[in-house]
């Protein structure tokens, strides 16, 4: 196996475990390729930049209100 193939398949693993606990991105559907939560992008190896975007609205509305609101 060359070097690139332990890569690849290092990275398809990495993927894999990010997909199955639905971790980041991986948690909010993808609004580019319509990839439902906890599934992986049809784009191989990558989660398309709206996917990471809805992901990153989810959190701000979700992790940081209940955080602030704590605060006061
Ligand atoms: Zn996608």
């Amino acid at each position: 196996m060359s070097g690139t193939g332990v890569m690849d398949s290092a990275v398809d693993g990495v993927y894999e475990t990010l997909r199955l606990y639905r971790h980041g991105a991986f948690g909010v559907r993808c609004p580019d390729c319509r990839a439902e939560a906890g599934a992986l992008c049809l784009a191989r190896r990558s989660v398309h930049r709206g996917r990471r975007r809805a992901y990153r609205h989810q959190l701000e509305t979700t992790v940081l209100v209940p955080l602030l609101s704590a605060a006061v």
